[in-house]
């Protein structure tokens, strides 16, 4: 078990404690960061992102009298108490909304969901663009899940991802189009996993990324752009009239010459940016199933240019840090996640680990932005019970 496991099993002991509740079970469940493929996943289109071994635990205690605790460590996050009745759309906002609506979607999906005494305490920066969403969403999904009596199995993970999704888009209110949810339950440890979002058919493609001497570099900016909620729905809007233009269900099925065909310059950029990243996903996909994982820089500098220019989703924050990395050496560098802030990845070698992170804090302390948190990621399993 990690060290970050076993600090999030104390942290919710404690919560318990409050409580006077020993806990049946100990569940977890990882958070992301996707290597490549953005803003493809409501547009049908391909992604690959892998699971961390950063975790939200969730320790759980059933109940007989219908009543639902939840509790999280987050000093935020104040606690929430209801009856099983109590825990749909528009009854619970906050943090709660994740824990709540997760559990009301599982039980929407039949499982006969007990009530339950539920604390939390993850190691996913809240917020980061590293879904820590998602990870309370399957940690909970899962626990309540077994709980109910429901064995393991990959057919109950997907019903599981199913009800996740529903809470965040019809609980929380959020857009969120499924990566997040299936690499939360599918992931598989030492790959990435090519998620196909339009049937969520996934694939594990082993990463090797040790064994090439690179490491995965998450950059947080620690900024998010206040309109980044409105911006996300309003490049979804763009896709769907898009699409409607072209006559496509999916966006993901347009051609280049479809590109060509959009008139307004507008949808023609957001498409083009769709198009091109689903070409890029496969080709990172080929690249690191031939062992040849260090040549993908170009391909994620590719996608960052895309998302800046043609996705207009960067912020100058997420172009200095990664600007700042590649001219340390990282073999390539991009923002990742919605965009207005949040993190930017850096695939770098090993040994340049501490240069290349002296180099990025330094660029923005230049340039007086915040100063960004940085962390080296390796890839995790998927939800799964600890104890
Ligand atoms: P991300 O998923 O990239 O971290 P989101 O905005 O999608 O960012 O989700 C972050 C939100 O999820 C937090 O603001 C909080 O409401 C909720 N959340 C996630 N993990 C926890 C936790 N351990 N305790 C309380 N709330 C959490
Ligand atoms: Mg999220």
């Amino acid at each position: 078990m990690s060290g970050a496991q076993e600090q999030a099993e104390l942290a919710v002991a404690e919560l318990l404690k409050a409580w006077d509740a020993e806990p049946d079970g100990v569940w977890a469940a990882p958070g992301r960061v996707n290597l490549i493929g953005e803003h493809v996943d409501y547009n049908g289109g391909r992604c690959l992102p892998m699971a961390l071994t950063r975790v939200t635990a969730a320790a759980v205690r059933r109940r007989d009298d219908g009543v639902v605790r939840l509790a999280s460590t987050d000093p935020d996050a104040p606690s929430f108490e209801g009856t099983l009745a109590d825990l749909g759309p528009g009854q619970v906002s906050g943090w709660a909304a994740y824990a709540a609506g997760t559990l009301w979607a599982v039980q929407q999906a039949g499982v006969d969901v007990p009530g339950l005494d539920l604390a939390v305490s993850s190691d996913v920066p809240l917020g980061a663009g590293l879904s820590s969403s998602a990870s309370l969403e399957a940690a909970v999904a899962i626990a309540a899940a077994e709980l109910a009596g429901r064995t393991d199995d990959r057919d109950l993970r997907h019903l599981l991802i199913q009800a996740a999704i529903r809470a965040e888009n019809e609980v929380v209110g959020a857009g969120t189009g499924g990566m997040d949810q299936t690499v939360a339950l599918l992931a598989e440890e030492g790959s990435a996993l090519l998620v196909h979002t339009r049937d969520f058919r996934t694939e594990p493609v082993h990463l090797g990324l040790a064994e090439a001497g690179l490491e995965l570099m998450v950059i947080d900016t620690r900024v998010k752009h206040t309109l980044a909620d409105g911006q996300y729905a309003k490049r979804r809007a763009d896709c769907d009239a898009a699409a409607r233009e072209l006559g496509l269900e999916w966006l993901s099925d347009a051609t280049p010459a479809d590109v060509e065909r959009l008139t307004d310059p507008r949808l023609r950029a957001r498409t083009r940016h769709v198009v091109t990243e689903n070409q890029r996903v496969d080709a990172v996909v080929e690249l690191v199933r031939a062992g040849r994982v260090a040549e993908i820089g170009p391909l994620l500098d590719g996608s960052h240019a895309s998302l800046r220019d043609d996705y207009e989703v960067s912020a100058v924050e997420l172009d200095v840090v990664v600007e700042a990395a590649r001219e340390a050496g990282a073999l390539g560098a991009r923002m990742v996640g919605g965009g207005f802030g949040g993190s930017a990845i850096a695939l770098i070698r090993s040994s340049d680990a501490a240069a290349v992170g002296a180099a990025v804090v330094a660029a923005c302390l230049d340039r007086s932005l915040t100063e960004p948190g940085i962390l080296t990621v390796t890839s995790g399993p998927a939800a799964r019970r600890l104890s």
